[in-house]
């Protein structure tokens, strides 16, 4: 997978700002078309325990 570089640094899934989960779902962020990465999100995020 390509190297993904994240700072939701909450997420379970992040280790030293870099995402190390297998693989990576992102959707539409509440529209039916993007027009910038505010109107995307990353819907693999889990919350650290
Ligand atoms: S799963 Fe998503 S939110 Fe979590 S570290 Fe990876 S890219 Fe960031």
């Amino acid at each position: 997978m390509s190297k993904i570089k994240c700072t939701v640094l909450e997420c379970q899934y992040n280790k030293n700002v870099m995402c190390e989960a297998p693989m990576i779902q992102v959707n539409h962020n509440g529209v039916k078309s993007s027009m910038d990465p505010q109107e995307t999100q990353c819907d693999t995020f889990k919350q650290k325990i």
